[in-house]
């Protein structure tokens, strides 16, 4: 029959039929943004700091004249040179995307098929989970063990595995993997190892050096934590350019745009203010980490900007809903199976005054 034969069954009505994969997906919730009001927002990591001064310059140089009726470099090349000489590799081994959630799509996209397997930790970031699910892949999820290591059950053959993701530092618990065990790991699995960056600015060590001594290491940045720049919509992969050349063929031809290649490329060169917002960071982190261990919480050494914590008696729902209620969040997080336990950004010195303080109050009346 040709196939393009108009149908007897024209559409009908009613609400389209999506693709089963699609309607059993479980929809990811990202943290509150609330729009308005006063919040002391300690929920997303988002960086309490203002970006460099020289991102606003950027933004409005590339603003000027009939710039924004160009369309941007499809490759953000003057991000790619600048980031590889802030980062001592070459430029061919960057890929850029429009925040690092979608270089995470990319990946998936290049090397998870349908019914295929990518493996991931847990509990950790679930939005990996998300987008195996809309490729119609299945996740093979491996619980950390209680000191917040992985078994070898991660790096275990298993038939149709494709992909492996690992946050490191991960989140929600601020933990670091050592560069030696990941550098092992990737050696063993037979596919990719996709190593999450999103929060080593923060941390001891990085696994930059992986990607040239191993050939299926894979890193991601962001610019949303480190950078404070989460509301600009920035991220790059490094890989070996073998493996680069076949992401670029599955992004979208304009992943980023003119605005948001300038601001990082102007963001990536201040490595002066990187530093300082770094050790600022941490100092309150310190500080946050000691009141809440003061307070009764088990609290997990963070190596990112944000801190992992659970109480043996309070009920973790209720500590956040009476935060909540005094305008500020911070977030609860509920792992089917695993257990609960409260996020908490680092955010200022003061907003984390103004947190410590509501918290103490309500430790008393719950
Ligand atoms: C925040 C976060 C990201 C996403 O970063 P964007 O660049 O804002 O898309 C990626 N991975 C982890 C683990 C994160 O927490």
């Amino acid at each position: 029959m040709d196939p393009n034969t108009p149908s007897a069954a024209a559409f009908s009505g009613g609400t389209p039929p999506v693709r089963p994969d699609i309607a059993a997906l479980a929809p990811y919730v990202p943290g509150e943004q609330p729009q308005g009001g006063r919040w002391i927002k300690l929920n997303t990591n988002e960086n309490p700091y203002p970006p460099p001064a020289a991102v606003g310059d950027a933004i409005r140089d590339a603003a000027s004249g009939r710039n924004l009726a160009k369309y941007p470099d499809p490759l953000a090349t003057s991000f790619r040179k600048q980031a590889g000489e802030t980062l001592g590799i070459d430029p061919d081994w960057i890929l850029c995307g429009n925040g690092s959630d979608d270089v995470l799509t990319i990946l998936v996209r290049t090397f998870l098929g349908q019914g295929e397997s990518l493996r991931m930790p847990y509990p950790s970031y679930i939005l990996y989970r998300t987008l195996a699910g809309i490729q119609g892949a299945r996740c093979h999820e491996v619980t950390f063990e209680t000191d917040w290591s992985l078994s070898p059950l991660f790096t275990a053959a298993r038939s149709g595995l494709r992909l492996a993701i690992i946050p490191n530092p991960n989140s929600p618990s601020g933990t670091l993997l050592s560069k030696e065990w990941l550098l092992e790991a990737a050696q063993q699995l037979p596919c990719p190892l996709v190593i999450d960056e999103a929060y080593v600015d923060f941390a001891e060590t990085n696994c930059l050096d992986l990607v040239a001594a191993c050939e299926n290491v894979i890193i991601t940045r962001s610019f949303s934590k480190s950078y404070a720049l989460a509301g600009l919509r920035f991220g790059f992969a490094v890989a070996r350019p073998q493996i680069i050349e076949q992401l670029t063929k599955v992004k979208d031809s304009y992943n980023c745009d003119t605005l948001s290649i300038a601001a990082a490329t102007a963001a990536i060169a201040d490595t002066a203010w990187l530093a300082r917002t770094r050790s600022l960071v941490i100092a309150t982190r310190t500080r946050l980490e000691a009141s809440l261990a003061a307070m009764g919480f088990s609290v997990q050494p963070s190596q990112a900007n944000f801190v992992w914590c659970t109480h043996p008696d309070k009920n973790h729902r209720a500590i956040y809903e009476a935060l909540k209620q005094q305008g500020i969040l911070i977030r609860w997080m509920n792992y089917p199976g695993w257990g609960d336990g409260l996020r908490v950004s680092v955010g200022t010195e003061e907003e984390t005054d103004a947190f410590l303080a509501a918290l103490a109050s309500i430790l008393e009346q719950l």
